[in-house]
Parts: structure tokens; sequence; C-alpha cells
């Protein structure tokens, strides 16, 4: 296979805990404008993968190119700068602040807060701002104060601060977790809408929502990939019904 055809192209990736293989051996290929979802029993090293790719947590062994750039030896700060995006379970919105403010100090010039704000909004940084709030859906709450936000617009203003830094790969943690049934549906209509130019990569457990969303499913289990495939041939493959869907 060749790392040039893919956005992300891991290969022999471990890493150990105490001497306990949380990832072994794991190879991985995102492509262009895909959405794969990780699925797996809790412990399987779903999150621990993405600490990996985002540099929270170092490689013992093994590569990970993005784009065909080596990650594995560089900071999370430049991980972020190269165009991966992570978003955590807990929102980090900054409730006293508006939704506009929230994007604008996410553009890629205004990394802190106070250094953002002091900066002059410039007609480039809102027309990225009036971009994103569509893509999101919050366009009409720009003036809203991102504190009143319900839950499930808080984690899709937290996806727009992501989107402000343009990435071309972005990682998202349950993202449907505490949310209303309409809210789960707007957000697999948000990640599909997101992925018509970007990849993405899910962690969930809510096997309705990935059949939804899904290009691609894996499955992993013990720090290894047990399957991959659609959901539907993931779904009937005896091994996964052993160790996972079949608890
Ligand atoms: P998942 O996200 O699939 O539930 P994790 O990636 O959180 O799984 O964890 C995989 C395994 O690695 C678990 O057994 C967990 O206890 C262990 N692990 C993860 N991070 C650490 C760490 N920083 N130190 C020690 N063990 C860890």
């Amino acid at each position: 296979m060749n790392p040039k055809e893919f956005v992300l192209y891991i290969e022999d990736l471990s890493v150990s805990f105490d001497g306990f293989k949380a990832i072994d051996s794991l190879n991985l290929y995102v492509d262009k404008n895909e959405l794969r979802v990780i699925i797996g029993p809790n412990g399987a090293g779903k999150t621990t993968l993405l600490d990996l790719i985002c540099g929270k947590t170092k490689a013992s062994a093994g590569s990970i190119k993005f784009k065909d750039q080596e990650l594995t030896r560089r900071t999370e700060h430049a991980i972020v700068r190269s165009g991966v995006g992570r978003k955590f379970q807990t929102p980090s919105i900054y409730e006293n602040l508006s939704v506009f403010q929230n994007l604008e100090v996410s553009y890629p010039q205004g990394r802190s807060v106070l250094g953002a704000l002091a900066f002059r909004c410039t007609d480039e940084v809102k027309a990225r701002v009036q971009v994103v709030a569509e893509e999101i859906g919050l366009a009409d709450k720009l003036d809203m104060e991102a504190g009143l936000l319900s839950h499930g617009q808080k984690q899709w203003l937290e996806i727009g601060m992501l989107l402000m830094q343009e990435p071309e790969l972005l990682m998202l943690d349950e993202p449907i977790a505490g949310m209303s049934a309409k809210e789960r549906e707007l957000t697999a209509e948000l990640l599909k809408r997101i992925c018509k130019n970007r990849s993405m990569i899910v962690i969930e457990h809510d096997m309705a929502f990935v059949a939804q969303i899904a290009s691609k499913v894996t499955v992993m289990h013990q720090g290894k990939i047990l399957a991959e495939g659609t959901m539907d041939q993931v779904q009937s493959d005896p091994k996964v019904i052993d160790v996972y869907l079949g608890h």
C-alpha cells in the first residue's frame, strides 16, 4: 500500500503502559473524505489510538503518517498545525463569550483568548466565522452567550471551533453522548456534511448512530483490529459477535 494514497496511514503502531500493550502492532488506513467509526469494548484501546494520533501519548513503536508526513515525533501543537483536530467528550467552550467570539478566538491567529480578543477581527475572520456557523447550524445564534446554548449546540460549537482551524482530519470521541434524539439526528447530518471535504475518525458506542454515519467501521479488541468493513460486514462477523456485539 502507498502512504500517499491515504490521509492517515498507520503501520505497526504499539504503545505499552507498564508492560501492558494497550496498542499492539496496529495498522489503520483512512481515505480522503472517509468517515471512519471505531467501535470496541471498553479497554480495547480506542482512546489510546486517538491519543497517539494527536500526540498526547507517544508511541513505543511504529509510524503514523498524515498526508505522508510522520507525526510520531511531533508535538501536540505541531500536529494541530499540520491539520489534525481532536474533540474530547466534554465541551471546552468559553461559556461567557458569544458564539461568534468562541469561533473568532479559535481562528489560528488568535490562540489565546486575551490575544484573540485584543486582535482586530478582520473581514477574513468574520467571513470564516460565518461559513463555519452555517456549517454547524448556529448562524442564527452568533450573538448568544455560549453558556446559554443547549448541550447539543455546545458540542456543535466545539466542532465549529475545530473547523475554524481548517483541519483535514477531525477526531471525535462519542459526539452524541447526552444528546436528545433530534440533536443526534442533526449531528449525523453535520458529520456527514463535514466529511464532504475532510476525513473523520469517530469513536462511538451507539450502533444505530454508527450505522447512520459510517463509511467504514473498525472494530478494536485488546489493542488490535479485530474486523473492518461496512456496518453489515462487521455486525455479521462471528469474531465480532463473540467478543463485542454478542455481550
Ligand atoms: P477504550 O477507549 O477502548 O475504552 P483505552 O484506550 O482507554 O480503551 O484503554 C486501553 C487500555 O490501556 C486499558 O486497559 C487502559 O486501562 C490502559 N491505559 C490507557 N491509558 C493508560 C495510561 N495512561 N496508563 C496506564 N494504562 C493506560
